[in-house]
C-alpha cells in the first residue's frame, strides 16, 4: 500500500494504548520503517525494484528495530508487542495491496529474507508463497477505503486526544492544529480514552490485526 496509508496505521497503533510521546514515535516508526527499502528510487528504478520490498519487509528487519525500540524504551512489554505487530500490518497490507496493473504479477513479499529467497540474475527467486495470488493493484477500491478509515482514525485521535504526528516536529503546532480540527466539530479532546472507549478500541484493534495475518496465512496456503 502507499506509504501514507501505512502512516496512517502505524500512528493508530502507537495510539491504541497510551504511550509517551518518545515511545508513540518508536511504535509509528515499526509502522513506516520497512518503506525505507523503497528509497532506492532516488538512485534508479533498478535498486527501487530489486530492493523495494526485500530489504526491510522482513521478519528479521523487523526483530532489528524491535531489539532497538526494547532498548530506547522503558514501557517495554507494551512497545515491543505494539511494534512488532505495527511491522507485521505493513508486511500484511504490502502483501495484499500492492500489486501493479492486474496483469503483472504480484509484488513479492520476501519474509524470511535473507535466510531464504535471493535475487539471481535480475529476478527475485523464493517459494511461491512470497508472491500472494490475491494481490490486488494499488490504486484499488480496498486501498482506498483502508486509507479513508486510516484518516478517520487521524481525525478521532486528533479531536479526542489532542494530538497528530505533527507533535514529533513541534508541541504548539500540534496542539493548534488540534485546536482547530475541535472547532470545527465542536469537541473537546481528553487526556486519554475512556475506559469503555479503550477497551473497544484495543478489542477492534487485536480482531483487525489477527484478521490481517490469518488472511496472509490463508493466501500463502493457496500459493502455488
Ligand atoms: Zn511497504
Amino acid at each position: 500500500m502507499a506509504p501514507g496509508t501505512h502512516a496512517l496505521i502505524g500512528w493508530w497503533t502507537a495510539n491504541v494504548v497510551p504511550l509517551t510521546r518518545r515511545d508513540r514515535l518508536l511504535v509509528f516508526l515499526g509502522g513506516v520503517l520497512p518503506d525505507l527499502d523503497g528509497l532506492g528510487l532516488l538512485f534508479s528504478d533498478e535498486a527501487y525494484l530489486t530492493y523495494h520490498h526485500v530489504l526491510f519487509h522482513n521478519v528479521f528487519a523487523c526483530l532489528g528495530w524491535t531489539v532497538l525500540v526494547a532498548l530506547a524504551t522503558k514501557d517495554r512489554l507494551r512497545c515491543v508487542v505494539l511494534c512488532v505487530l505495527n511491522w507485521h500490518l505493513h508486511l500484511a497490507c504490502d502483501y495484499f495491496g500492492s500489486r501493479g496493473p492486474w496483469d503483472t504479477q504480484p509484488w513479492v513479499l520476501p519474509y524470511f529474507y535473507p535466510l531464504i529467497g535471493r535475487q539471481e540474475g535480475g529476478k527475485f527467486v523464493g517459494p511461491p508463497w512470497y508472491w500472494n495470488p490475491w494481490q490486488w493493484p494499488l490504486d484499488s477500491w480496498p486501498n482506498l477505503l483502508v486509507t479513508l478509515g486510516g484518516f478517520a482514525g487521524w481525525l478521532y485521535i486528533a479531536v479526542r486526544l489532542n494530538r497528530t504526528w505533527f507533535e514529533f516536529v513541534s508541541l504548539r503546532m500540534d496542539a493548534e492544529f488540534c485546536r482547530v480540527l475541535q472547532k470545527w466539530f465542536g469537541t473537546r479532546a481528553t487526556a486519554t480514552w475512556s475506559d469503555r472507549e479503550g477497551k473497544l478500541i484495543r478489542k477492534s484493534y487485536l480482531i483487525v490485526t489477527i484478521a490481517a495475518l490469518f488472511a496472509c496465512v490463508i493466501a500463502a496456503a493457496h500459493s502455488s
